[in-house]
């Protein structure tokens, strides 16, 4: 006895038996039992997901002998039986892919002008609609437009976007969606079941996996499995059959990976090549990985879009906390190169490897573009702390940028200068006033000197006035209305100046920046920027 398919062998005969497509199938069965059907259906969608099988199922009920509707297609009658034996000369299957010409729909259009034969209505269905051709297209639509009244055509296609709009028109038109891991996973469960054949849970995730949506890819899939191994079929024969590396191997090198151990990173390249599977696959499955790590990052909302199951997910979960957003970003970025790279090489082995490595030492990489983004910020903001004549540090700036973990997350809190200082200032004696009165009279003497470091340095004549704000509980009372004045945790330091005098610090200010003036760098850097030294920090 020679082998039936499993897709052929499982095929649904009755739309109860659709599998994932049940937003279809209730509105055809509808159709069926209130008799409002139509002349033209078109059903798009991916490839293994029921379009055929539930044309036929369709043209089944369409002409079905059963005197009750609800149960349509009976399976039983006349009709039924030869539908589904292909016997019947009143519901063709065409392929539209190798009967595209104008010359096939011509020949076609003459057909449908006679009666049917047996059955109540004559059912066409043609698959891949959109291959056909202009002319091709325009003969059709020709009879779609004025249609023999028992005529039913069944249009499948898997890019709708190629199917003329004076077709789609013309159309009832049902979206097959892609099958979810979960109910290709119940759908293999029972035809293992009922096929005798063991199998465990992970290998049939796996295979669901492998099947990306289409069940009958998934079917096929397990259709090899079955002639290489009768049953007990596990885990590592589908990845061994599907030649994919197993979830271990890619947490494994993902945690060498993250914790930047190259020596386990190769050893894990070397096992997985020794287990024969193809290095573009690896790096295929890594970027996958990756993407799902990257997800999960993002949000662990997102999981639910993932092709993983739950112990998986909990996995990766954990490790994706030893990642930041953009080293798995990079990471992705990289893998991609990497992927198409391996396929224009015979040295599949050595890149793979020298990539990987590379992937550990991306980790303290920051992209160009970001250094270069952050360049450009660090350049507006000197612009305009210049034009408002305030100090400006580049060290601090750069010390900002370089301990910055994450740098796209970093968010520059925009550093108060002088004029803004001064501009608050009013508002703040306002409210140091309602506090304490006398302190605002004695504060108003103070001159704002700088701000700098988070600290507010005010200049006083040496008075009672500056003695009483010196005072520890002022100062407090000074720094918690700052805070809400500009909304920013600043210090303030009370700077006493005899009068005339000028501050040691601005001489040593003046000299270096004579010094810096002359050095080459310097000079080529406020050449880049535009700029001149208005203040030195000392180391
Ligand atoms: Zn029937």
């Amino acid at each position: 006895m020679s082998y039936l398919a499993l897709a052929r062998k499982w095929r649904p005969q009755k739309f109860e038996d659709v599998i994932g497509q049940e937003h279809i199938t209730l509105s055809l069965k509808n159709a069926i039992i209130s008799g409002r059907t139509t002349h033209a259906y078109l059903f798009a969608g991916p490839r293994g997901t029921g379009k055929t099988t539930t044309a036929r199922i369709l043209a089944k009920a369409l002409n079905c002998q059963r005197e009750d509707k609800s149960m349509h297609p009976c399976n039983e009658c006349n009709s039924c039986l030869e539908i589904t034996c292909g016997s019947c000369l009143d519901a063709l299957e065409i392929d539209g892919a190798s009967n595209r010409g104008i010359d096939e729909i011509r020949e076609l259009r003459e057909r449908v002008k006679f009666a049917p034969a047996s059955l109540k209505n004559k059912v066409y269905i043609i698959d891949e609609i959109h291959m056909l051709t202009e002319p091709a297209f325009n003969a059709l639509l020709k009879t779609l437009e004025e249609p023999p009244p028992y005529v039913v055509f069944i249009f499948a296609t898997t890019n709708p976007h190629k199917v003329p709009l004076t077709i789609l028109s013309r159309c009832q038109r049902f979206d097959f969606k892609k099958i979810s891991n979960q109910k290709i996973i119940q759908a293999l469960e029972l035809i293992t079941k009922e096929e005798n054949i063991n199998m465990d849970y992970s290998a049939l995730s796996l295979i669901s996996q492998a099947a990306t949506g289409s069940l009958r890819d998934a079917q096929t899939i397990l259709d090899q499995l079955i002639s290489y191994k009768k049953t007990d079929i596990t885990k590592e024969d589908v990845l061994f059959l599907s030649g994919r590396v197993s979830f271990e191997n890619l947490i494994n090198i993902s945690k060498a990976i993250s914790s930047q151990d190259k020596v386990s990173c190769l050893n894990q390249i070397n096992e997985v090549y020794y287990n024969g599977i193809d290095l573009e696959q690896l790096a295929f499955d890594l970027l996958r990985f990756y993407k799902d790590l990257y997800f999960i990052k993002i949000s662990s909302s997102l999981s639910e879009i993932l092709e993983v199951s739950e112990n998986e997910l909990d996995t990766l979960l954990e490790e994706s906390q030893n990642y930041s957003l953009d080293y798995l970003r990079n990471i992705i970025e990289y893998l991609k190169k990497l992927h198409s790279n391996l396929k224009e090489t015979d040295h599949s082995k050595l890149i793979l490897e020298l990539g990987i490595i590379d992937l550990i030492d991306l980790k303290d990489k920051v992209p160009i573009t970001q250094i270069l983004n952050r360049l450009k910020e660090v350049e507006e903001n000197f612009r305009e702390n210049r034009e408002k004549g305030s100090s400006f540090s580049i060290e601090e700036e750069y010390d900002n940028f370089a301990s910055s973990e994450e740098i796209s997350s970093l968010e520059i809190i925009p550093s108060l200068n002088l004029s803004e200082v001064k501009k608050g200032w009013d508002l703040l004696l306002e409210r140091v006033k309602k506090k304490k009165a006398s302190l605002k009279a004695c504060l108003r003497e103070g001159e704002i000197l700088e701000i700098n470091n988070e600290t507010i340095v005010l200049g006083f004549q040496e008075s009672f006035s500056s003695k009483i704000v010196e005072k520890k509980e002022n100062i407090e009372i000074i720094e918690e209305e700052i805070k809400g004045v500009y909304n920013q945790e600043l210090k303030l330091k009370i700077a006493i100046q005899k009068k005339n005098n000028i501050r040691k610090e601005d001489t040593a200010n003046l000299n270096y920046s004579l010094l810096l003036d002359s050095e080459p760098i310097i000079k080529e850097t406020l050449n880049v920027f535009g700029g001149q030294i208005i203040k030195v920090n000392k180391k």
